[in-house]
């Protein structure tokens, strides 16, 4: 349960003052549902209200507060002119300036003969100094609330900043003292305010330096932040950790006749990572490992090989890929190697019906088959496996690990392989898993030969079609990529139906489309026309699995690459490259190009590896825009930024692993007060796993 002292922060942002119904929506859309989401809201900028000149010294051109008495009202002579009121000081006059705004509520603001403090900015006009729409208007009684510098928040269409000002204020004031849960020696290292006095120190900036990153109030937000991330983490690995394993080890007999079977020799990271599985397996402990390699580093085999020496051992072992088309073409590489290993390999998706599907449940139950390749359908209910020692899941570029960790955590003594195209970086990963184990193939199989990448603007999409016609005629095979926008997928689906019409008139019939709302038999049949001799051109959006491995395909058109992330094309680009010719793979974009766009695009160019593209990526996108984390599983930082505060991650992950072995219940002064951290940043199902030891 949630402790009592936070209940206010948790409430809806509606109790605040001037927040209803319409307000409230607002402030979920742009912040969250709860006053706790206002108070992680940061100021994005400032305005500095301290200039306090006279009338005769002020500069046009900045923000000011000057103390004026008003000497007249000067409504304009037509409609379409301003309303004018003019001021003075003992050094001049000036003039604020009004448009469409009510002579009746001007005379009220602004009587004349009396002083008032005005702030906004300054113009000069026709030698006359003005400010047009003052930000304030007020008693001279106020003028030293006013000479302040003013966060200025990032907003949403609807709600304007005194609104929202006067609510993060309110939800400010409705934070109450929360005992220190970080370490004291830190504290005092660092210098860094407690919690409450940071909120505010944060919200109140005094300068640009404030809302530096650097700043000791915001690093003291985001520590607590990535201390909360690394607790809750750290506590469920230690769970798993106390769960029951079992030891695998083969003896190498069946993995022997197989890698003597391969046509190639295993790179020496695919050795590396083989030895890593190797060890975990055989250790008491429950392996949760992650094999991160590009598409085409070489990850099938090395899962194929782990599988085998489950199998060895006597176990079953199961690889689940996440579509229909992966698990085909897995089983497609891992059947033959099974067969030459004397090993009974069976495939199991949605599509397998009948008959055919009560075989493999019956082999599967009495342990006959020993390795199966399937979808989600492995994990249905009426799905039993004899003894299940090893599974593999191939993330290829999604990453929805998280969940299924914890599935696999629940399960039976099972050791969990999970093989992921996405190169994340290790900064991300720790956040997501803590120490996970992650072994990674960073070298490419031999003979590869580089990609040709270039970035052309659409208005020279016919030279494109011409140079794919051209390569087309010399035999190759063309990807042609829409991109998705998440919000609409029929809208997507329209563009890549009116590419492929498009293309059709060139290519018609060897151009084929795939998407993400086929029947997985019409997508089957298009992808086996594409690999095979039927089709040279396939449009696809991006939902689908360009994952199925075409060799011969040398060329790859992006469409709107601007608006895809680094990772994203990389991750796409690597369908092509993978046979024996040259590929080219052409980047159409839509200018101009914003300075990241740009810079991704050059990352693109310059290389090709994997892990090194993901770790720009990060560094590019900072702590903002970062898009698709959310389908991603990766957790989401509101006050860190992992490429600022990365310091900061480093401690917390290790201050999280010394709580851990120390105070594993959170049962101390301290650990009470991590209990409440943990809840404040909502990682509620971390605090029972603390209490369920
Ligand atoms: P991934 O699963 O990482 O996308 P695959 O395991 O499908 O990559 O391997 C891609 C291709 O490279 C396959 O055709 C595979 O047979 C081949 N391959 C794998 N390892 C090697 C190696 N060490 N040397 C040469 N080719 C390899
Ligand atoms: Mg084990």
């Amino acid at each position: 349960m949630r402790p009592e002292i936070l209940y206010p922060l948790f409430a809806p942002a509606t109790v605040l003052p001037g927040v209803g119904p319409r307000i409230g929506k607002l402030i979920e859309k742009l912040a969250g549902p709860h006053v706790a989401d206002l108070l992680w809201h940061l100021p994005a900028g400032i305005v500095d209200r301290r200039y306090a000149p006279s009338v005769a010294t002020a500069e046009a051109g900045r923000v000011a507060t000057l103390t004026v008495v008003v000497d007249a009202h000067l409504p304009p002579a037509t409609p379409r002119l301003p309303y004018r009121v003019r001021c003075r000081d003992q050094t001049g006059f000036m003039e604020l300036v009004y448009f469409h705004v009510q002579a009746d509520y001007l005379k009220r603001l602004l009587p004349v003969g009396e002083t008032r403090v005005v702030s906004g900015r300054l113009d000069r006009f026709q030698g006359v100094l003005q400010m047009a729409h003052p930000d304030h208007v007020v008693a001279a009684a106020q003028a030293e609330a006013l000479k302040r510098v003013e966060p200025v928040y990032p907003l949403t269409a609807g709600l304007t900043p005194r609104v929202l000002l006067k609510a993060i204020r309110a939800a400010l004031a409705s934070a109450p003292e929360l005992a220190e849960w970080i370490d004291a020696p830190l504290l005092t290292r660092e210098g860094w305010p407690r919690w409450r006095a940071a909120l505010e120190a944060a919200h109140m900036p005094r300068g640009e330096d404030d809302l530096s990153p650097a700043a000791s109030p915001r690093r003291r937000l985001a520590y607590d932040e990535l201390l909360a991330n690394q607790l809750a983490v750290a506590l469920v690995r230690a769970r798993q950790r106390r769960l029951p394993g079992r030891r695998i080890a083969g003896d190498g007999r069946l993995r022997e006749r197989v890698i003597a079977a391969l046509p190639f020799e295993l790179t020496s990271s695919q050795k590396t990572a083989l030895h890593e599985i190797d060890a975990d397996m055989a250790a008491e402990t429950r392996m949760l490992r992650l094999l991160q390699g590009d598409v085409g580093s070489g990850k099938t085999v090395v899962a194929c090989l782990a599988m085998l020496n489950a199998i060895e051992a006597g176990c079953q072992a199961a690889l689940m890929a996440p579509t229909e088309i992966l698990a085909r073409q897995h089983f497609a590489t891992i059947a033959p190697l099974a067969e030459a290993a004397g090993v009974t390999a069976a495939i199991l998706t949605g599509r397998e019906k009948g008959k055919a599907r009560e075989e493999v449940l019956t082999g599967l139950a009495d342990g006959r088959i020993a390795l199966i390749v399937g979808t989600h359908a492995l994990f249905q209910e009426d799905v039993a496996l004899h003894d299940l020692g090893l599974a593999v899941i191939d993330e290829q570029h999604r990453f929805g690990v998280h969940q299924r960790l914890m599935l696999a955590a629940k399960g039976k003594a099972t050791d969990v392989l999970v093989m992921t195209a996405t190169p994340i970086p290790r900064t991300l990963l720790m956040t997501a898993y803590g120490d996970l184990d992650a072994s990674r193939l960073t070298e490419k199989p031999p003979g590869r030969l580089p990609i040709d990448t270039r970035a052309v603007p659409v208005e020279r999409i016919d030279e494109v079609t011409g140079a794919v016609r051209r390569a087309v005629a010399t035999g190759a095979k063309v990807y042609w990529v829409c991109p998705l926008v998440e919000e609409s997928e029929a809208v997507d689906l329209a563009a890549a139906e009116a590419r492929h019409a498009d293309l059709a008139r060139v290519f018609e019939p060897r151009v084929g489309l795939v998407h993400g709302r086929m029947r997985g038999a019409d997508r089957d049949r298009v992808m086996a026309g594409f690999s095979g001799s039927d089709l040279d051109v396939l449009v696809a959006t991006t939902v689908i699995e360009v994952g199925v491995d075409v060799p011969d395909a040398t060329v790859m058109v992006i469409e709107h690459a601007e608006r895809f992330g680094l990772s994203q094309l990389h991750q796409l680009r690597g369908r092509i490259g993978r046979g024996s010719r040259p590929s080219t793979c052409i980047l159409l974009y839509q200018g101009p190009l914003t300075e990241a766009a740009k810079a991704r695009i050059g990352v693109l160019r310059e290389t090709d590896d994997g892990f090194r593209i993901a770790e720009e990526d990060l560094r590019l996108r900072g702590g903002g825009e970062l898009l698709g984390t959310r389908q991603s599983g990766l957790p989401e930082f509101r006050l860190a930024s992992l490429v600022d505060h990365a310091d900061l991650l480093q401690i917390a992950r290790d201050d999280a692993r010394l709580v851990v072995e120390r105070d594993p219940e959170l049962v101390t002064t301290r650990g009470e007060a991590l209990r409440v951290l943990l809840y404040l940043f909502e990682r509620d199902a971390a605090v029972r796993t603390a209490r369920s030891g």
